[in-house]
């Protein structure tokens, strides 16, 4: 083995071949040639590769190969072949794909469950959440095809001889680049859609959490997917997320706002699509008429799931006056009950962070905060008698805008509480900011909720709830606002954004022009004449 030197997936890199199962200083978490039958799969001829490590326990999991430019540009050459064939494969018999993978991916709960804990470090029952999203998205993707994809008939000009008709055709072959997070869900959800509408597919996940990523390209071939359509590429977003960019008919990014921004002036430099998810800053607000025992319980999930690392998740929580001393009662009882764990049983609320840069970013937020006068009302440190990246799930109170974590994205389990007299003031204190992906209302009176959710400026709103209502509701778009980002998964959006619309128009009997002799006044006189009768029927 030759010289190794550090990198942002945790572990060295190894120039030249690499041997696991030689490696006298490793003491392997998963069988190496588990994670060797994964990593084949990547298109990936630099020779060089990256060590990933657990969160867990930093034991090593296995080592990913590195992808060149050149493996890039190979793999959107073999999604473009394959893609033609499948483009034409009528949307039967890739619904019936994606029906098998729901069966697989239920069948495998529990490998996939193990490989996402071990790589992204998080509680077994919030690895759970991938797998089950995963297959509610294929199931339904594969039921909802005709509704979103199949030719529609449209109104023609001349009722009845104007024949309209819109094919929503494939785009080509869509490039995915998404984020460590949730490993598995998020480097599938996207595809599982692009694949529906006959797309190919070249994804780059994140280099933390490959595995995850590469066990889902696994699992799709097993349902039937033709192999050479779902590509993975592994290497920093740096180095090959241009070439993806270059190359893709349309780009589906979930990731950091920065990034974002990034990819979107490289599509727009190629006139091409791109649907952004991005970071939030999400505010969860309890009402007056509150039922406090759910708001305190949704508050928990809504800003510890994951520990915190979560797009979706609540970091600003405004809470009515009248019950602010009863809710964080309740609020801190329920989060100092939370039980800290590095296993992959199911006994755990949290786990770690995922890397050391996780754990300084959050460790600068909550110290910059109490530096500044905000309290910690519970957490508030590092763990690492637990395990290298833990941090203890924290409620700050008094935190103001001159504190890092009042309007910037933690991505951790920090949450700051907000006192609010009026309605109209808490909205606006949760509209401020650049963000808008998703916000929570807690109420007895889902009428109000639904009101006062209509000036959220949010991509998503859950009433009662703090995430999961909207997020597991696949028929609902869901997305960002502001710089929360562009466009939206789920839904009929979700799948025709991978689509290029195309109208089609069978002209009959006449003409548009002046036919049978007539002048070109008298033309104009009878198509007035004619959208003067529409109007009065009442056609559109
Ligand atoms: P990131 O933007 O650093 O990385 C995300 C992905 O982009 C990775 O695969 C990375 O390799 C790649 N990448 C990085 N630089 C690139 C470049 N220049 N060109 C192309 N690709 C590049 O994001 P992160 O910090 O790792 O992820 C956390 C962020 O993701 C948070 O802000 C979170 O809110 C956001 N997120 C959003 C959603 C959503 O659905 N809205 C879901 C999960 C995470």
């Amino acid at each position: 083995m030759s010289a190794q030197s550090p990198t942002p997936a945790g572990g060295p890199v190894v120039e030249g071949p690499f041997d696991p199962e030689h490696d006298p200083t490793a003491a392997y978490a998963l069988e190496p040639e588990y994670a060797d039958a994964l990593t084949r799969r990547l298109v990936a001829t630099s020779g060089r590769s990256v060590q990933v490590r657990s969160p867990l326990n930093d034991a090593p999991l296995g080592h990913v190969p590195q992808s060149t430019v050149a493996d890039v540009a190979t793999a959107f050459e073999r999604a473009r072949r394959a893609q033609v064939a499948w483009g034409r494969t009528p949307l039967a018999e890739r619904s019936a794909i994606l029906l098998r993978l729901h069966d697989l991916v239920l069948d495998h709960q529990d490998e996939i469950i193990d490989l996402i804990v071990w790589e992204s470090g998080k509680a077994r029952k919030h690895a759970f959440d991938e797998p089950l999203h995963v297959a509610l998205t294929a199931r339904y993707y594969a039921r909802t095809a005709k509704r979103h994809l199949g030719t529609e008939r449209k109104l023609g000009v001349v009722p009845g001889l104007t024949r309209v008709e819109v094919n929503h055709n494939p785009v080509g072959v869509v490039g995915i680049i998404s984020p460590w997070n949730y490993p598995f869900n998020l480097a599938l959800i996207d595809g599982i859609a692009a694949l529906m509408a006959g797309n190919g597919v070249v994804a780059k996940p994140d280099s933390q959490t490959m595995l995850s990523a590469l066990l889902g390209a696994r699992l799709l071939e097993q349902a039937g997917l033709p192999r050479d359509l779902w590509q993975v590429v592994a290497g920093p977003g740096a180095e090959i997320g241009g070439a993806i960019v270059e190359r893709a008919d349309y780009v589906c990014f979930t990731g950091s706002t920065a990034t974002g921004r990034a990819i979107a002036k490289g599509c727009a430099d190629r006139l091409i699509g791109c649907s952004l998810e991005l970071g939030g800053k999400n505010p969860l607000l309890v009402l007056r008429d509150a039922d406090l025992e759910k708001a305190a319980e949704g508050a928990v999930r809504a800003s510890f799931s994951n520990a915190g690392q979560l797009c979706v998740s609540m970091e600003r929580i405004f809470v009515a006056d009248q019950l602010y001393d009863r809710f964080v009662d309740r609020f801190v009882a329920r989060t100092q009950a939370l039980t800290l764990g590095a296993t992959l049983d199911w006994g755990n609320d949290m786990g770690p962070l995922i890397s050391q840069a996780q754990l300084d970013t959050v460790t600068a937020h909550v110290d910059d905060a109490v530096a500044k006068g905000a309290r910690v009302l519970v957490g508030g440190r590092a763990r690492p008698d637990l395990g290298p990246y833990f941090f203890e799930p924290t409620i700050l109170e008094g935190v103001s805008p001159d504190m890092t974590c009042f309007g910037k994205e933690t991505f951790g389990p920090v949450v700051s509480l907000y006192r609010f007299h009026d309605e109209a003031d808490a909205v606006a204190r949760a509209n401020a900011g650049e963000y808008g992906l998703n916000a929570s209302v807690y109420s007895q009176d889902g009428a109000r909720a639904r009101t006062i959710a209509r000036h959220l400026r949010c991509g998503t709103v859950n009433v009662n709830e703090a995430f999961a209502a909207t997020f597991a509701s696949i028929d609902a778009p869901m997305g960002g606002m502001r710089e929360s980002g562009a466009g939206r998964r789920q839904g009929a959006m979700g799948v025709r954004r991978f689509t290029e619309t195309q109208a089609v128009a069978t002209q009959r009997l006449i003409r548009f022009a002046p036919q049978y002799g007539m002048s070109d006044q008298m033309y104009a006189r009878v198509m007035n004449a004619n959208l003067r009768l529409m109007k009065k029927v009442g056609r559109a």
